[in-house]
C-alpha cells in the first residue's frame, strides 16, 4: 500500500534505518537528563533550525503533539481573549478547546474561498491578545496567506502549521508563535510536536506569569534552557527527527518542489478526472489553494467508489474530514513522498 493520507502520513524510508540505529546505540533506553541526550537534543533543535531558516532568537521547544500546543497557548499566552479564525474542523477545535479554558474567546469563521485580507476588513480586533490562525487547513485543503500587518500591532499571532511545516517555506518572522506535529510535512512516525516561540511570545509569557501546569511555557522554557524537557519526553521522535533533518534538502528547495507538484495536482484534477465526473478541485479559488492538501469534491457515491478502487489498486487516500467527510477526499502533497509513486498515483485515478 502506498498511502497518500494527509497524516498520519507516509515516513521517510530511511526512517527504517535510523530506528535500527536508535535500538542498536541505546537511544531507546537514555535517561533524557544525561549528556548524551542532552547533546542530542540541542544538536535536533539546531539542524532543526538551520535547514527550516528559523531565526536566531526564535526558540524551538518540543512537546507530545499540536493539540498540546493548542492547550499550551491558551494557558501561557492568552491574558483575556484570543480571536481564532477558521474556516475548516482544525481551526474550528483549536477554538472549541481554547474557549473551555478562556470562555472570552472568539471565533470568526469564513468561507474556504475566502482570503484572510477580506475577512479582517470588518473586524474589530481592539480587545483581542491574540489571534489564532491555521495556516493550513487540513480538512478542506486551505491555505492562509497573512502577514503581521494585516492584524494590530498589540496582538501577538499564533499559528497552526502542522500539515505545512516541513513542506513549504514558512515566513518565521510574520508571527510568534508557530506549531506542527511531526507526521504530516516532516514525515515521521506520530507521537511529537514542535512549537517555535518569537521574542515577543517569550515576553508575554513572562508577563503573564502562568506557572499553573506542568506545560506552562515558562517551565518548559525553564527545562529547555538545560536542553530538558519539562517531562520524560519521546526521546526516539527527536532522535529521529534530528536524523531526518539532517538528511533533507533546506526549505527553500523543498518549497519549489512541494508548490511544483501542487500545480500538477490541480492541473491533473482540472482536465483528466473532471472531464469525465462530476468530480472537482474543492477550492476554487487559486490564491488561497493549500499546496501540501490537495483536496477534491463530488457525489458521495463517486467518493466512495474511487476511494475503493484506489484502493484495490495499492493506494490509500486521505478521506474527507469534518463537514466534507463523505463529500471529498484529500491527497497529502508532503515531501516524504516520490515523484514516482505521485506518477503511479495520477495513472490509477485516470
Ligand atoms: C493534524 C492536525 C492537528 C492535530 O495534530 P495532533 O498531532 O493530533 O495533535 C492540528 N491542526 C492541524 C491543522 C492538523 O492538520
Amino acid at each position: 500500500m502506498t498511502t497518500f493520507y494527509p497524516g498520519p502520513s507516509k515516513v521517510y524510508p530511511q526512517v527504517s534505518d535510523y530506528l535500527q540505529d536508535a535500538f542498536r546505540t541505546g537511544v531507546l533506553s537514555w535517561n533524557h537528563r544525561s549528556p548524551e541526550c542532552m547533546a542530542m537534543m540541542q544538536q535536533t533543535i539546531q539542524i532543526f533550525k538551520q535547514k527550516l531558516y528559523i531565526p536566531e532568537d526564535y526558540q524551538v521547544f518540543f512537546v507530545s503533539s499540536a493539540t498540546e500546543v493548542w492547550e499550551i497557548i491558551a494557558q501561557s499566552l492568552v491574558k483575556e481573549k484570543s480571536v481564532h479564525f477558521y474556516n475548516g474542523a482544525f481551526g474550528k477545535k483549536w477554538l472549541e478547546y481554547t474557549q473551555k479554558l478562556i470562555p472570552e474567546s472568539a471565533g470568526i469563521s469564513f468561507d474556504v474561498e475566502e482570503t484572510i485580507q477580506s475577512v479582517i476588513q470588518n473586524q474589530s480586533l481592539a480587545d483581542a491578545d491574540l489571534i489564532a490562525i491555521t495556516h493550513n487547513e487540513t480538512s478542506n485543503g486551505t491555505k492562509v496567506d497573512f502577514q503581521r500587518s494585516d492584524f494590530p500591532p498589540h496582538c501577538l499571532l499564533a499559528v497552526d502549521a502542522t500539515s505545512s511545516l516541513g513542506g513549504v517555506v514558512l515566513d518565521w518572522v510574520e508571527a510568534d508563535i508557530w506549531f506542527a506535529s511531526v507526521q504530516k510535512c516532516l514525515g515521521l512516525p506520530a507521537g511529537l510536536g514542535v512549537m517555535i516561540c518569537s521574542p515577543k511570545a517569550m515576553k508575554t509569557a513572562k508577563k503573564i506569569g502562568d506557572r499553573k501546569y506542568y506545560n506552562s511555557l515558562l517551565f518548559i522554557e525553564e527545562n529547555f534552557k538545560k536542553n530538558q524537557t519539562h517531562y520524560t519526553p519521546n526521546v526516539l521522535g527527536i532522535y529521529l527527527l534530528g536524523r531526518v533533518m539532517k538528511a533533507v534538502e533546506p526549505i527553500d528547495s523543498i518549497d519549489k518542489v512541494t508548490k511544483k507538484r501542487a500545480k500538477n495536482w490541480y492541473k491533473f484534477f482540472m482536465k483528466e478526472v473532471v472531464e469525465e465526473s462530476d468530480l472537482q478541485v474543492l477550492v476554487q479559488n487559486p490564491a488561497v489553494r493549500s499546496d501540501t492538501v490537495i483536496t477534491v469534491k463530488g457525489s458521495e457515491n463517486d467518493i466512495a467508489l474511487l476511494l475503493q478502487k484506489i484502493k484495490n489498486k495499492g493506494f490509500t487516500l486521505g478521506k474527507g474530514y469534518g463537514e466534507w467527510k463523505t463529500n471529498s477526499f484529500r491527497i497529502a502533497n508532503f515531501p516524504a513522498i516520490t515523484d514516482f509513486e505521485i506518477a503511479q498515483l495520477m495513472g490509477a485515478l485516470e
